[in-house]
Parts: structure tokens; sequence; C-alpha cells
């Protein structure tokens, strides 16, 4: 008997069927023997429908409230899916975040989880039920948290991490994590398996299939984590510490996100604290920035280039605004409609031509690059939104990984 967290996102419980389905498989893992927290989505883009009818309502919304909407989402659920498992004979309850003692600090919309108290989900689980937890969402004090977009991964690995299971699972609408987004890129492989790093970094560059901190947690507690389909019967995905197939891959995977700016602040006085002025007052008014170039033009001058996500260019362009007579800028210039896209393996910091090779296919293409930022694992390039999917498919071929590797051809790289 082993203790298992399964995790189905949004598209697997989207209809009163697929719950069903769901609860089948449940039902079985169950019949293997198996002590089960299972941790669900909200109903297909229910998510998106509430956060569409606050903006009916307001643009501000009080974060406070958003939290309050948006976590009812998995609480219909969790109802439905506990009375699907009691209408097959199967023993099962369902916890909200609060019930399940998910703990986090208060930032409402993107809180982190700082604890979480199982004595509940013990007591439920050693009564022999099923417990069917609330994602993505928990409590701070007395208040209603969220975990930010896609957080419902985070719950079932930290859920993983805290009850000591022996594996977590998540279930979704692909059949695991491939070379790079299937729904664009037709040729896109799926992996046997990935590393931590590589699918962390994945994830915060844009491959939606996972949480980033979701694999944070995995990470940190060796949570041993499988993405597979809740819906196709395929070995799925896993992502652990020592990957033994396709190691030292160059390029194992391709990430990409659009929504890009990039800002030019020009004409800046050539100063030793000029870059630090700008980014404290960037950074006091919650402006995330990505990547930062900076170039000299004469000796007194510097224009500093940043990227950022296009939902906050308005209230980066007010702070710079605000801020000009302290910084002294001459103007702003930016570009909208633009896309990061990346490449990411482990391979690469022993391999120096890879960024060489990137720019090559991509000049061979006509895509102009706007920005680059590399890492030991991954090498990112701002592009036109335009040229995105063109961009990945190039990369795809040029670094071959709509192709199988094989162990023996791995270990004579
Ligand atoms: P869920 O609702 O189950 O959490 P998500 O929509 O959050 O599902 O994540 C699954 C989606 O992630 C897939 O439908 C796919 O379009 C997208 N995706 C992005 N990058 C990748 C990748 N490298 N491998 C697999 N899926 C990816
Ligand atoms: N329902 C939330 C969202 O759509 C959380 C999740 O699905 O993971 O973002
Ligand atoms: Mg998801």
């Amino acid at each position: 008997m082993a203790r298992i967290v399964q995790k189905y996102g949004g598209t697997s419980v989207g209809s009163v069927e697929r719950i069903k389905h769901v609860a089948s498989r449940i039902q079985r893992s169950k019949a293997e023997g198996h002590e089960l927290v299972v941790v669900v989505s909200a109903m297909g883009k229910s998510t998106d429908e509430l956060v569409s009818l606050a903006t009916e309502i307001t643009n501000t919304p009080s974060k406070r409230e958003m939290d309050m909407l948006l976590s009812t989402g998995e609480q219909v659920t969790i109802s439905l899916l506990t009375m699907a498992l009691q209408e097959m004979g199967v023993q099962a309850i369902s916890l909200t975040g609060w019930q399940a003692g998910m703990k986090t600090e208060t930032s409402h919309g993107n809180a982190r989880i700082t604890d979480i108290k199982t004595k509940r989900i013990e007591a439920e689980l050693s009564q022999g039920n099923v417990v069917i937890v609330a994602g993505f969402q928990g409590v701070s004090g007395s208040e209603i948290t969220t975990l930010g977009r896609g957080g419902s991964d985070t719950t079932a690995v930290a859920l993983a991490a805290a009850l000591k299971a022996s594996r977590c699972d998540i279930y979704t609408d692909v059949t695991g994590v491939f070379t790079t987004d299937p729904r664009y890129v037709q040729k896109a492989r799926k992996l046997h398996s990935i590393s931590y790093d590589e699918m962390l970094e994945m994830a915060n560059l844009g491959a939606g299939v996972l949480h980033p901190r979701a694999v944070e947690f995995a990470k940190n507690y060796e949570v041993p984590l499988m993405v597979a389909s809740s819906m196709v019967e395929e070995v799925g995905t896993m992502i652990e510490e020592e990957v033994t197939m396709e190691q030292n891959l160059v390029v194992r995977g391709i990430a990409f996100e659009n929504d890009v700016t990039k800002v030019t602040v020009r004409g800046l006085p050539n100063r030793l604290n000029t870059l630090s002025k700008l980014f404290t007052a960037l950074s006091e008014n919650q402006v995330n920035v990505d990547i930062i170039i900076q170039n000299q033009y004469d000796d007194e001058h510097v224009n500093i280039s940043f990227s950022i996500t296009q939902s906050t260019l308005k209230e980066t362009l007010a702070v710079l605004q605000n801020a000009q007579e302290e910084l002294q800028f001459t103007d702003i210039y930016f570009e909208e409609e633009l896309a990061k896209v990346s490449i990411v393996g482990s391979g690469m910091v022993s391999n120096p031509g890879v960024a060489a090779q990137m720019f090559a296919v991509l000049a061979d293409n006509e895509v102009a690059i706007k920005m680059v930022s590399t890492s030991e694992i991954k090498v990112s390039v701002v592009v036109e939104e335009a040229d995105m999917v063109l961009a990945v498919e190039m990369l795809h071929n040029a670094f071959q990984l709509a192709e199988e590797v094989e162990e023996a051809e791995i270990e004579a790289m």
C-alpha cells in the first residue's frame, strides 16, 4: 500500500462526465489498496469566467475579494467529485484549503504556502476516506488566499511533501511534458523524464504544464513527480533528480511566452547609481522586470532597456514619468507585442556553441532578436510575437528535438 497524491486539472474535471471519469480512476487506485489524497482545480475555464465577472464590475477589484471569488471554483469541483465517489460506493470526503490545513502568507492572489497542518487529512485517511482537497487555495489567519494562477499543482506537491507521500501524480490534458507545447508545435515529443532544474526553468519561462512553485517544492522535498494524461492510458513524464535517459542533452526543451513588452529609458546620466535608482523606483512599485540591457552611447549618457509583461506597461510608464525629474532621462520608448523564446537544457553549461547556433537559426529565418538573456541551462531571446511560433519550430528542428535519442547515443555524446 502506498500513499499517493493525485491532481486533476481544469479540463480533466471540465464536465459532469469528466468528473465521473476521474471518480472511476480514483476508485481503481483505491481498489489497488492505496491511500489517496486528490487535489482538483476549478471546472474547465470557470476561474477565467469568475475573473471576467469581476471585470464587468470593476477594473480594480480588491485582492481580498478576488481570492474570495476565485476560491469558489475549486469548491464546486471537490463537492461534485466527492458525490460521484460516494455514488460509486467509495468512501470519500471533500476539504477546502483551510480545512486541509493549508497555511499561507497574506499576499492575496499570489500567496506562498508557509505550513501544512496535516492532522485533519491524516485523520480522514485513517478512517479509510479518499480525501478530496481544493487546489489553489489556502488560509492566512482567517482570510482565504489563493496561490496564483495554475497553483493547484503547488497544492498537490506541497501536500505530497507534507504527507510524505510516495509520489505525486499530476493528471492533465496532455500525456506528459513535451519538448515544447504540443498545442503549438505538432512535432513536439513527449519526454520520458526531465530533471527538476530543467523543468523549473521551463515552467518559469512559460511552459504552463506545471506551476513553477510546484516544481520548486518537488525539488526541495525530493517528491517524485509525474505528469500524465487523465484521459489516455499512456506512460507520462517523470520529473526527478537524476535523469538517466537523455542525460546531458544540450537542449531538452523550448519554452515560450507572449505578452512581452520592451521598455527603453533613454538619455540617463552615466553614473554609478543610475541602475540602482531606476530599478529601485520600479521595484518599490511592484513592477517585475525580466531581461535588462544597458547601452552607453556617449561619455555622459546611457540607455537602459528592460522587458516586462504587457499588463504592467501602464503602471511602469506611470512610475517612470513620476520619477523623471529624479532619474533625469530624456524620454521613454517601448515596443509591444513581443515574445520570449527560450531553449533549456542542462548540457548547455559545457557547450559554448549553443547560443551561437540559436542566433544563427533565427537569423537564417529572418527572425530579429530584440533582447538576449542566458544562464547555465538556458538561452532566452525576445522576438516579435508574430515570429514566436516560427522561431520555436525552427529551433525545434535545428536542435533535433523531435528525434528520440537512444541511450547508447547519449553515452557516446
Ligand atoms: P491543467 O488544467 O490540467 O492544470 P494546464 O492547461 O495548466 O492544465 O497545463 C496543460 C497545458 O500546458 C497543455 O494543454 C499544453 O498546452 C501546455 N504546455 C505548455 N508547455 C508544455 C510542454 N512543454 N509540455 C506539455 N504541455 C505544455
Ligand atoms: N483554478 C485555478 C486557475 O485556473 C488554479 C489551477 O487550475 O491550478 O488558475
Ligand atoms: Mg495547470
